[in-house]
């Protein structure tokens, strides 16, 4: 353990032993009047992250998102940040069940599905994109952007342009093509994501289905 992050993570936690070990003890626990004694088996710290990161979200934030912390830490939370997708805003304005696959989604406990429909979009995908930028459109390919302020948020948007990202949608079928908006409006479910994406970038939004 580097003492930078034995630094950090006294600010949250007081350092003891018990018979088996060092433990950490937690400092904001502490003040509400909850005895909450973290194992630090080789002085080991993923027990105190994974306190902070289940019950202390804005300590843990502040701890990882902080320049100070080292590579191999900030790769770990890279992970979880950004698990609230614009794909996911429809869903979770929908969710009725408390534990279900959304929740273990958003924390990095299920895998993500593959099936040729969505292979067949990503070629489609491609296609589409293409054509904007055949049509005069400056656009490049984007990488995952994720709201500072909130970093659990962040979108791996189908491009981006100089002042709008880019939602490409593709309809497995003309029958759910109206799904996706009528008479130039956008449908509600899709307005989610864009709404996402527009917060993330702090750009306008441009969509796209492919007919
Ligand atoms: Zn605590």
């Amino acid at each position: 353990m580097s003492s930078k992050l034995k630094k950090d993570y006294s600010k949250y936690f007081e350092f003891d032993h018990d018979e088996e070990g060092k433990i950490g003890i937690c400092r904001i626990c502490k003040n509400k009047n909850v005895k909450k004694e973290v194992k630090m088996k080789q002085s080991n710290t993923s027990g105190l992250q994974r306190h902070l990161k289940i019950f202390h979200q804005k300590e843990y934030e502040v701890l990882f998102s902080s320049k100070q912390t080292s590579k191999k830490a900030s790769k770990v939370t890279e992970l979880r940040y950004g698990s609230i997708t614009a794909s996911k805003t429809d869903e979770a304005a929908h969710c009725e069940t408390q534990e279900g696959s959304l929740v273990k989604q958003v924390y990095g406990a299920s895998k993500k599905y593959d099936s040729k429909h969505l292979k067949r979009g990503r070629l489609l995908e491609r296609q589409v994109f293409d054509e904007l930028r055949r049509k005069g459109r400056h656009l490049t390919k984007s990488g995952f952007h994720i709201l500072p302020k909130s970093p659990i948020f962040g979108d791996p948007l189908d491009g981006i342009g100089l002042d709008y990202t880019l939602e490409i949608e593709c309809p497995i079928s003309g029958e759910t093509f109206k799904n996706y908006g009528k008479n130039g409006k956008v449908s509600n479910m899709y307005k989610g994501r864009m709404m996402l994406q527009i917060l993330v970038c702090g750009k306008k939004g441009l969509f796209c289905v492919a007919d």
